[in-house]
């Protein structure tokens, strides 16, 4: 049911968050950038030793302005006050620039024009709108490298380097290109579980409560039926529904409705082991699922749910809010499924009604044979 206030939910926020899931979110792209330009400030570092050492100034010059612009890049990235398009559009330039010049000056063979690759699965996840410019980039990139290949590939470079420092060039580049895609595999891996486990979550949380929702739960149950199966001796079920809850939507409002729920939630989680599960099974139904516990330590759990929701001083617009429940206990019988146990919960909780509200009923406790009908249709039971 979706409810005014649960839109402010966070869990709610962060499915409108995941809503582009094939591209990173805006600060996301900027801690992607800011490891990109530590590491391409580290890559320049070391070719501009190298071509100091080797004596191509030209391009010890141009990786002097390549580290200068990845530490401007690195800041630029982290800091909210300037556009991440400045630092990407700086980033691809760079990247651009110093492969054609590289490649230019020392040739085809020194393996600058790999890094033009890493250009495009960056692009292709950035944030960067519009989508053509997106389009152009990428396109700008297998132009570029296309050219280069055309042009540059079997010509003698003007700097000819020795046959051992081209070598070791070559593979120093493959090497870096190989890391950099590492790292850039790594982050989409990451994002990617991230995303799944926010998927995760809203496919089995309660926006309102938190709790659990019934698909969530059902597949505990599942599990826990399992455990019984290979000789956990017990497994029991409390079902809890809010006493004249629709009185308290119609006379105070959907908002106190909505905070009671909250409230109630929160006093049943305190009412629960770690190792039970505790779901909103519907409006303002809860179920909770107690492996291992038998009828007596069951029935124990329930009366503690009931005091502390009966317990809680809640107050709506100033006025206070009292709230109580029933709560009807079923622990799993030879041969039965977890439906018809918590079918019998259900019966248990139904008479629990009728006697009055605010009170537990074991469903052992209810004749056979009034169990039996009130499972199949609570409605048609003859009064007691
Ligand atoms: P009883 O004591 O017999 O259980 O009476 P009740 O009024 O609690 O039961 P009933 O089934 O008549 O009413 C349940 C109400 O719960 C009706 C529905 O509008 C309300 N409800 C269900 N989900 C939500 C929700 O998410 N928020 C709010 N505020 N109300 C909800
Ligand atoms: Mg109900
Ligand atoms: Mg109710």
């Amino acid at each position: 049911m979706s409810t005014p206030s649960g839109t402010t939910d966070p869990i709610v926020l962060r499915s409108l968050n995941t809503a582009h899931l094939g591209e990173v979110q805006p600060e996301t792209f900027r801690k992607l950038m800011q490891g990109i330009a530590a590491i391409a400030a580290l890559t320049h570092l070391s070719f501009l030793c190298v071509f100091l050492w080797a004596g191509v100034d030209l391009l010890a010059l141009v990786n002097v302005g390549s580290v200068a612009c990845y530490v401007w890049v690195f800041f630029v990235s982290r800091s909210p006050r300037y556009r991440i398009e400045t630092a990407w559009t700086a980033t691809v330039l760079e990247v651009l620039g110093h492969a054609v010049l590289a490649t230019f000056v020392i040739g085809w063979g020194s393996g600058f024009h790999h890094y033009i690759l890493l250009v495009i699965p960056v692009a292709v996840v950035s944030p960067i709108r519009p989508l053509a410019l997106k389009a152009a980039t990428v396109l700008a990139v297998a132009l570029t490298y296309i050219v280069l290949d055309a042009t540059l590939r079997h010509r003698v470079p003007p700097h000819v380097l020795p046959a051992a420092v081209q070598e070791g060039l070559y593979y120093f580049n493959v090497f870096g290109t190989m890391l950099i895609l590492t790292f850039l595999a790594g982050c989409y891996y990451y994002l990617i579980n991230q995303a799944h486990a926010a998927l995760r979550e809203l496919a089995t949380t309660d926006p309102l409560t938190q709790l659990r929702n019934r698909r969530s739960i059902t597949e505990a149950i599942r599990r826990e039926e399992a455990r019984v199966q290979r000789g956990v001796p017990y497994l029991s079920f409390v079902l809890c529904d809010l006493d004249h809850f629709k009185s308290i939507n119609d006379t105070r409002g959907h908002d106190a409705g909505d905070l009671v729920l909250k409230a109630v939630s929160a006093a049943l989680s305190k009412g629960v082991r770690d190792v039970d599960f505790l779901a909103r099974w519907g409006g303002e139904e809860f179920l909770a699922v107690l492996p291992d516990t038998n009828g007596d330590g069951a029935a124990l759990v329930a009366e503690r749910l009931r005091e502390f929701v009966a317990a809680l001083e809640l107050t709506h617009d100033g006025q206070p809010l009292r709230v109580t429940t029933t709560l009807g206990v079923a622990t799993l019988r030879e041969g039965e499924t977890a439906e018809q146990a918590i079918a019998r919960a259900d019966a248990a909780l139904y008479e629990g009604k009728r006697g009055g509200r605010n009170r537990v009923v074991r469903a052992d406790a209810l004749p056979v044979a009034r169990a039996a009908v009130a499972a199949v249709h609570p409605a048609e039971l003859p009064a007691v």
